[in-house]
């Protein structure tokens, strides 16, 4: 078992933190895939509105991939196709029949898996739609099966204010974790499973490898590569949540799409906040009901996740619903009060001594201005990118700089953005310039 332990990074001191008991959320009436939210890919619809489907039946293709498909995470009806603009392809709605069916897919033994070629495995995967969460470094967007990675992992733990426990997504599954571990196996890679230095879970450790220690985002795949890799070809590595890792077990033992999912509700503002056992693609009103004009919701996280609505779907990445108050309004003479209530990681507020979580809201309070030169955003990030510099180095064009201050180790975990005083989106800027490297890359 190898120890990494990552000083740098920062914890949210967020009050809204979901209890551990799980609870089961009933059945919607409508689900939908959001082919937006999937990286990289220019999605070619198989599926018009008003065409029947089963749990499984295929949505979408990669136009760049044509093996790669997208399946219903529901059973019954094409109720809508909404596009955004430029006739990006949004989302696809499904109305649920009352007896859903699914398509039938091959179920394979223990000793089947032993004997399983890699080309085999990736058609299976790919057929059967779980292909897509498997993702990759250093761009985190799909894996691409025609790349040998150096390694693959298996990220347990995610501290990013609020992701579900690993401990409860994992109870009494130790055997089909395993049979997933068995399957990534055949990749001929080494496969290593990450998890937090306190996560004690009978039948789970002698299948952890790495045991992470530190502050957000110690557990990000990319980072533990950041801080274990011995050369740079290792930075190719792909890597998948312990809950997605479930769901591919499930497609190959079952035979079936795996659409069950553990997404927690949390937040200050959520009403009912804890586990819920739902499934990809549920409605946002379904697990939030009566969302108020004063609250913002985020799905996927507070720091990298997207701000939602009552008409909004969950994703197929997304298990995580953070509900915070609005804090658009301004405040007369905030300059002048203390500020015990407000978190700051500068600490120019009295908050500095406070021991309780804060209640968050989801205001910039201020708008952009032109960097100070403060240095928090260096102090901050895990992967030692000086990102003032590099997001200097983006503004001149100079990519070559950019990556050279390490632009590629990024993990996109938000931290920056978040302790900037001068309110500048780095993350953005970042994420933006490494997506298109890799379009021109590919
Ligand atoms: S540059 Fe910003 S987003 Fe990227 S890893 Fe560092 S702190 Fe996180
Ligand atoms: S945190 Fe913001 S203001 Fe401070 S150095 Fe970084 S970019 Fe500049």
């Amino acid at each position: 078992m190898i120890s990494v332990n990552v000083t740098k990074g920062y914890d949210l001191a967020i009050s809204g933190k979901p209890s551990s008991k799980l609870k089961i959320l009933k059945k919607p009436d409508r689900v939908a895939f959001l082919p937006e939210r999937i990286p990289f890919i220019i999605p070619r619809l198989l599926v018009k509105v008003d065409d029947p489907v089963k749990i499984g039946s295929v949505l979408f293709e990669d136009k760049q991939n044509t093996d790669l498909k997208f399946l219903s995470p529901g059973s019954g009806r094409v109720s809508e196709i909404n596009f955004g603009p430029r006739r990006v392809i949004r989302e696809i709605v499904i109305e649920l029949e009352k007896q859903e069916q699914y398509a039938d897919f091959r179920k394979m033994t223990d000793l089947e898996i032993r004997t399983l070629e890699k080309e085999s495995l990736i058609k299976i995967l790919m057929q059967g739609g779980v292909w897509p969460l498997i993702r990759e470094l250093p761009f985190r967007g799909i894996a691409d099966p025609k790349i040998q990675p150096e390694s693959i992992w298996v990220a347990l733990g995610n501290q990013e204010p609020f992701q579900p426990f690993p401990e409860v997504y994992l109870k009494g599954r130790e055997a089909l974790f395993s049979f997933g571990l068995k399957i990534l196996k055949r990749f001929g890679v080494p496969v290593n499973v990450s998890a937090p230095d306190h996560l004690r879970l009978q039948g789970y450790d002698i299948m952890i490898t790495h045991r992470v220690r530190g502050h957000y985002p110690a557990h990000d795949p990319g980072v533990i590569l950041y801080k274990t890799k011995k050369s740079a070809a290792e930075n190719i590595g792909w890597y998948i949540t312990g809950q997605d890792l479930l769901a591919i077990a499930s497609l190959m033992k079952n035979g079936h799409y795996p659409i069950e999912r553990i997404a927690v509700m949390a937040g200050s503002r959520a009403q009912n906040s804890g586990h819920y056992q739902t499934r990809v693609g549920v409605p946002v009103a379904d697990m939030i009901p009566g969302l108020s004009s004063d609250e913002s919701c985020f799905a996927g996280g507070l720091l990298t996740g997207y701000e939602v609505n009552s008409t909004s779907f969950m994703g197929l990445y997304e298990t995580a619903l953070t509900c915070i108050p609005k804090g658009d309004q301004r405040e007369l003479f905030g300059f002048l009060r203390p500020g015990f209530g407000k978190p700051s990681f500068s600490r120019t507020f009295l908050s500095r001594f406070r021991k309780k979580p804060f209640d968050m809201d989801s205001g910039m309070h201020g708008e952009q201005r032109a960097c100070v030169n403060c240095g928090s955003c260096t102090k901050i990030c895990p992967v030692d990118i000086l990102p003032q510099y590099t997001i200097k180095c983006l503004g001149a064009d100079a990519i070559e700089e950019a990556l050279a201050h390490g632009l590629l180790d990024c993990v996109e975990c938000g931290l920056c953005s978040y302790v900037c005083p001068s309110k500048i989106e780095i993350r953005e800027t970042l994420q933006k310039a490494r997506y298109e490297y890799h379009k021109e890359q590919r």
